[in-house]
């Protein structure tokens, strides 16, 4: 049997290692110098005055919704088609998480999806996602007035109209799950240019010393993540371009086959965006399949997203063909040529079976 092809591999070397070790020498094993050192350095790339690290991306966007003032009378805007933390964010206020419609093959929320929703519901913030690495386009959803929260986990470190990622809103989150763009184990990041929300945010994440609260759940990040972090922030642009060359290929070897818009559609290559997950939509199978039929060959596919909407939530064709037609092939800065041969191949061959069976 062929060797497996995962569809995650982490990106390190003896940096990592020895970044980690040196913490645990230096007896900073909670949040201490370490966390302070990523802070400046997240605000530096993300360019933003201020970076306050937290637990994982899930406290960012909570802390995020604190800040702004969410509760339980409130509603939020996420897109339909998003990871069940933001909608989990929302709830932990007793607010009520809407789902905004998507754009087919941006996978993004529209502005006008997103302002007709908020001309219903009245929400007191907005998340939008920089999905799969795609920039959302916010300036529509910030003309509204409404506080938006950019979701940077899938994409960071670039610059899109001549503004940073994680700058363009009001604020932004990033996560450090070991298997997003930038890993640390778990980990998380608020960016603003507000200094009342970073300071709301540094005081929230700790109990120390404060009054009871439902609230305070120690959402502190640790020395030991924030050293793996800033180990990998410093291949952040090797590992965008290695992506970005190897994104280029797929797309490359996936347009040339007579399959094309007949069994499946791509993502047109932008260049302004972070390859953080190549995703294809199946047109004649559904992605369940394609991830099973991968999978008979040792190569791990996945569905990158669960759909969490709540029965009876609003209509979104888009997002409910997403759900059930996107696939996420191995992408990352380790994957050989020879391996992504492979994934095509076989993907292709998938396609054809699936196309007949
Ligand atoms: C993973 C993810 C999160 C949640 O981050 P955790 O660190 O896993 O809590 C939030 N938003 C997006 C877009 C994500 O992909």
């Amino acid at each position: 049997m062929a060797e497996i092809i995962p569809h995650n591999r982490l990106t390190f070397s003896e940096a990592e290692c020895e970044a980690v070790a040196r913490t645990v020498r230096s007896g900073h094993w909670s949040q201490g110098p370490g966390v302070q050192a990523l802070e400046a350095a997240l605000a530096r790339i993300g360019g933003v005055k201020h970076a306050v690290c937290v637990a994982s991306g899930l406290s960012a966007l909570r802390l995020s919704l604190g800040a702004l003032g969410v509760r339980s009378s409130h509603s939020v805007l996420v897109p339909a088609y998003s990871c069940v933390a933001l909608a989990n964010a929302a709830l932990a206020w007793g607010a009520t998480p809407i789902p905004v419609e998507i754009e087919a093959l941006s996978w993004n929320v529209g502005h006008e999806s997103c302002r007709e929703a908020i001309a219903a519901h009245h929400p007191r913030a907005v998340i939008a996602v920089n999905t799969f690495g795609v920039p959302v386009e916010l300036d529509g959803i910030i003309a509204s007035g409404v506080p938006v929260i950019e979701d940077c986990a899938h994409a960071f470190g670039i610059a899109v109209g001549g503004k940073d990622l994680g700058s363009r809103a009001q604020l932004a989150v990033l996560s450090f799950y070991a298997t997003k763009l930038i890993g640390g184990g778990e980990g998380g990041a608020v960016l603003t240019n507000q200094k009342d929300i970073a300071d709301y945010v540094r005081l929230a994440r700790d109990y120390n010393d404060q009054p009871a609260s439902p609230h305070r759940m120690n959402d502190k990040m640790n020395d030991l993540e924030a050293a793996l972090v800033l180990a990998q922030l410093e291949r952040l642009p090797d590992m965008i371009s290695a992506r970005q060359t190897i994104a280029r290929r797929y797309l490359d070897m996936l347009s040339n086959s007579s399959h094309f818009d007949r069994l499946y559609r791509i993502p047109a290559d932008t260049k302004e965006r972070v390859w953080y997950r190549l995703v294809v939509e199946m047109l004649a199978a559904s992605a369940a399949t394609a991830v099973e039929g991968l999978q008979r060959f040792n190569i791990h596919a996945a569905i990158p997203v669960t759909d969490w909407r709540p029965a009876g939530s609003p209509q979104s064709p888009v997002t409910d063909r997403a759900y059930r037609r996107v696939v996420s092939l191995p992408l990352y800065p380790t994957l050989t040529s020879n391996e992504q041969d492979r994934v095509v191949k076989t993907f292709l061959k998938v396609c054809e079976d699936s196309a007949r069976g």
